[in-house]
């Protein structure tokens, strides 16, 4: 397969496609080396997992140029938050795993219940392009540490830093068959892999038409999954907080280019403060530094791919014709770098006059267009942004802590943010309400997750009676 690099439309790199019998081979070579990594103990597979880390920190410049190049996300957002988070994730589930300790029970007749955790088996990890060594990381890193061998199938879309993890694996002295990755398209090498009778478990981070498709694949066959799906997040803006809130919701709503399912995409604002909000928040947003994705001083850079800029004008063009007055961007820059001009880039967009029940306001656009809407009450609020067919994450911004944490407590979602956006501690659950998702990421949910349990049930001083 051919990889382009966003940035300039052009070629840059070639993917071997992973066909059936790569997928069979990995398999195989997952579960030849799953007992031996199971019995290694929690201890040896978290040294592993440190050691990872610390080549990931050792490469973290190589690897933020090749993330930036390969999906167009300013470099600088790659270096600060993404390939540190990576190695964050890594380190995480080691510390996780070592405090992981078995649960002991007892009962006043004297038995005692230990309740074994045993590693599931062979894990299939697939995984998007958005924040792509974020979110591998955040799948294989849990599975690794629980004790489950890995397949992991990165995004065909941008593979490079999957590639290089997998070297860094082997440095790390990851035993052969621990973990593997398999490249190649979706409705191929992903389709095998889900289907494949020698997977255990599946985790699932993309789309939910994909999430829908993989869980049909996988039901018969009663394999654990994990989907995390997409979003169309709200952030509720409050008029005591609203100037406050102006960076947090900038970057919320268009941190690489909208591309994070975490993104808010509907910002509601309480009326007396909507015009001004409007006009400070488009203000902002014009001034936002589009760009080179290798110049340090981008913001904003380009669209993953061709296809998904053509579904982004498409979406653009939809919420015009639904009647959205259109307050700044919804069209590709006339000016560009000459290295940049076939790249994907379209300006951040922001729409206003749109109900909360159009399509722009109900689907997942999963790019740099935002609508922006009034209402006049908490229950109005709640009504909308608890109004779509998703449940991932909110976002309140108000200034009285008791209001921000009751309307926090009415979203149908998995995270709400109060007055801050993307703040993540690895310990609290992670996931997704309605079509977003199926299951939780993060501390003890991810351990149990590629964990079967065994309850060994003890009477003391039974044999002898
Ligand atoms: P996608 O669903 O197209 O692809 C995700 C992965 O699934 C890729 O590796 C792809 O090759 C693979 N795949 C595709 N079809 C498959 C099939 N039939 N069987 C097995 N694997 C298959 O998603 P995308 O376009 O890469 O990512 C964007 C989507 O991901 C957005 O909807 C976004 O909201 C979602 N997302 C969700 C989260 C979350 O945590 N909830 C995080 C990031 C992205």
């Amino acid at each position: 397969m051919e990889v382009e690099e966003p940035a300039s439309g052009g070629v840059y790199a070639s993917l071997a496609a992973g066909g059936v019998a790569d997928v069979d081979r990995a398999i195989a070579a997952a579960h030849g080396a799953l007992e031996d990594w199971g019995r290694a103990g929690a201890e040896s597979r978290a040294a592993c997992l440190d050691r990872l880390a610390d080549l990931v920190k050792r490469d973290a410049e190589a690897l933020a140029r090749a993330e930036s190049v390969d999906s167009g996300k300013p470099i600088s957002l790659a270096r600060s938050v993404e390939i540190p988070r990576a190695q964050t994730n890594l380190r995480f589930f080691a510390q996780q795993v070592r405090r992981w300790n078995e649960q002991v029970l007892t009962l006043e007749s004297g038995a005692r219940s230990r309740v074994l955790r045993r590693p599931l088996g062979v894990a299939a990890c697939i995984s998007p392009w958005n924040l792509p060594l974020y979110l591998f990381t955040w799948k294989i890193a849990p599975a690794l540490a629980a004790g489950c061998t890995v397949v992991a199938k990165p995004s065909e879309v941008t593979p490079a830093t999957a590639t290089m993890l997998a070297a860094l694996a082997q440095e790390a002295g990851f035993p052969a068959g621990v973990l593997n990755v398999v490249h190649g398209r979706g409705a191929e090498t992903g389709a095998a892999l889900v289907a494949h009778p020698g997977i255990a478990a599946i985790t699932f981070t993309g789309g939910t038409t994909t999430g829908e498709q993989i869980a049909r694949d996988a039901a018969p066959r009663f394999r654990r999954l994990s989907l995390e799906l997409g979003g169309k997040n709200a952030a509720i803006v409050f008029a005591d907080a609203a100037e406050q809130s102006l960076d947090t919701l900038v970057r919320a709503s268009f941190q690489n280019q909208g591309q994070i399912c975490l993104c808010a995409s509907r910002l509601l604002v309480e009326r007396c403060a909507f015009e001004s909000l409007t006009r400070a928040f488009v203000g902002r947003v014009r001034a936002l530094r589009l760009g080179d994705p290798l110049d340090e001083s981008t913001e904003q850079g380009a669209l993953v791919s061709a296809a998904h800029l053509a579904k982004v004008e498409s979406a653009v063009t939809r919420a015009r014709a639904e009647g959205g007055k259109l307050e700044c961007g919804g069209r590709r820059p006339s000016e560009l770098p000459t290295r940049c001009s076939g790249g994907y880039f379209f300006e951040p967009t922001v729409f206003t006059g749109l109900g909360p029940d159009c399509v722009t306001n109900q689907e997942e656009i999963f790019g740099p267009v935002v609508s922006i809407m009034p209402f006049d009450s908490e229950d109005e609020a709640v009504a909308i942004a608890n109004g779509t067919r998703y449940g991932l994450a909110a976002s309140v911004f108000c200034a009285d802590s008791g209001r921000a944490n009751r309307v926090a407590a009415r979203l149908d979602v998995g995270t709400v943010w109060v007055n801050c956006w993307l703040v993540r501690d690895l310990r609290a659950p992670f996931g997704g309400w309605k079509d977003s998702g199926v299951g939780r990421e993060g501390g003890d949910d991810a351990l149990r997750f590629f964990a079967e349990s065994t309850t060994v049930c003890e009477l003391a001083g039974a044999a002898r009676a």
